[in-house]
């Protein structure tokens, strides 16, 4: 089935908003194993919608349009769905009682204009929206299905997971089912060569890789008649992403995070972590921080952006600031003892680099990052370049923090305990 995206407003056209209603969507149908071989953003004009929205629906099975379903003159989505189809627009009782208790919830005095909130076309199936007023709707026409969410991400990312992605899984021939194979450490040029070969034929199941930051998430999607007949596609792929990257997969749970993966191994082996960040200024610990039940493995963390704090916190020698300059394996690896000892953790965790735009020089560019990572007086230390701005590069040094936190902590672990986690 392929499914086709319609994003409507000016704000999107004169790029004063960043459309991440189209990549959330694409990702998503992409996912549910649906082909989307168009995307199109239009502005808040009657015409030149419905000029979008006819082609749409005579070459795609189904069109998902977002935004315009606001209560103001210029939110024309529905309005110019419901004269395409030829459907009457009708009072939806239910939309109505809705937006009636969202303005009593609030203590807000309802505006005339938000009850044309609860007008729908006629025969719509309504998809309530638990954080707006304007529901979400599904027009089910002779030639394919037409879905209307609201513009705000709030809105839209819930209502989808709510109510549209079960509607889609129901539309679709048989039963997609996917599983996210999530690697750190590797860039995705050299995942997608390490499955080159499975992605060139590929046919059910479908293999897509998607880059984030300092991760790679190779996504496995499979069609069958049954829950169980998709799985069962599923299961060789699966298999053979993880004999293919090993320990560089850090999970293959929907809803696992690299912080949450990292979390789960310290407490596996019965460790604790400290952690003491330059540049990326508390980053990395408010990402585990944000973990629930990291209290039992988290101990503290330590902010050192200059040099008197590192060598007054962490004990950093003068003479190797002096020596090797702030951004060096040498301070790394101290900062890391110096963690180690301050935070009487068994792990540590150590950042120190350069994250722009200024402080860069030919030898020690911005983007350059050092790591360090003690376990228990067994130190990593790990060089990175890094591109893109200031927020780019933190990000990215907190990410490979994790990943060096976590491919250390195993390594070490796995050697002293010939394989066994604490029980
Ligand atoms: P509302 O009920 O709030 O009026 P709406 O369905 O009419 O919602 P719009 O008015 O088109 O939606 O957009 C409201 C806001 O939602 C925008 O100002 C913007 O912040 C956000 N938004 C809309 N479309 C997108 C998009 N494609 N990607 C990201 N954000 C968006």
């Amino acid at each position: 089935m392929t499914v086709e995206l319609i994003c409507v407003g000016t704000e999107l056209l004169l790029g004063n908003i960043v459309n991440t209603n189209a990549a959330f969507l694409a990702e998503q149908c992409a996912g549910l194993g649906l082909s989307c071989y168009f995307q199109t953003v239009v502005g808040d004009n009657g015409e030149r919608l419905r000029m979008v929205l006819k082609q749409a629906s005579e070459r795609s099975d189904i069109v998902i349009l977002c935004g315009g379903l606001g209560p103001t003159e210029d939110d024309l989505t529905k309005e110019t769905a419901a004269e395409l189809f030829g459907r009457r627009l009708v009072e939806d009782s239910h939309s109505r009682r809705l937006i009636e208790d969202f303005f009593k919830n609030r203590g807000i005095k309802p505006t005339e204009n938000n009850w044309k909130q609860a007008l729908i076309p006629e025969g719509a199936i309504v998809l309530d929206n638990a954080n707006g007023t304007a529901p979400g709707l599904i027009l089910e026409e002779k030639n394919g299905k037409v879905i209307l969410l609201p513009g705000p991400p709030n809105e839209l990312i819930p209502m989808f997971h709510e109510s549209v992605a079960p509607y889609l899984k129901k539309c679709a021939p048989g039963v997609i089912a996917s599983r996210t194979v999530k690697i750190c450490g590797i860039g995705e040029s050299s995942v997608e060569t390490t499955i080159r070969d499975l992605i060139d034929k590929q046919t059910n199941p479908t293999i897509a890789t998607y880059a984030k930051t300092g991760e790679v998430h190779v996504r496995v999607t499979a069609q069958a008649e049954s829950e169980k007949a998709a799985e069962k596609l599923l299961r060789p792929t699966v298999k053979e992403l993880k004999s293919r990257f090993g320990a560089d997969i850090y999970s293959a749970e929907e809803d696992m995070t690299l912080e949450k993966a990292v979390i789960g191994i310290l407490h596996a082996f019965g460790m604790t972590v400290t952690c003491a960040e330059s540049c990326t200024g508390g980053m990395v610990s408010s990402r585990l921080i944000n973990v629930p039940g990291a209290s039992d493995v988290y101990k503290s963390g330590v902010v050192t952006y200059s040099n008197k704090a590192k060598r007054r916190l962490l004990g950093v020698k003068k003479i190797t600031l002096q020596k090797y300059g702030a951004v060096s394996p040498q301070v790394a690896e101290e900062m890391a003892k110096g963690a180690l000892l301050l935070g009487r953790a068994d792990v540590s965790l150590a950042v120190t680099g350069i994250a722009g735009p200024d402080g860069g020089t030919e030898l020690k560019p911005v983007g350059l990052v050092y790591i360090a990572c003690n376990v228990r007086g067994n130190v990593k230390v790990e060089e990175y370049h890094f591109n893109g701005n200031r927020a780019k590069i933190r990000e990215a040094a907190s990410v490979a923090a994790l990943t060096l936190l976590r491919s250390h902590v195993l390594a070490c672990s796995t050697a002293a305990s010939g394989g066994k986690k604490k029980k």
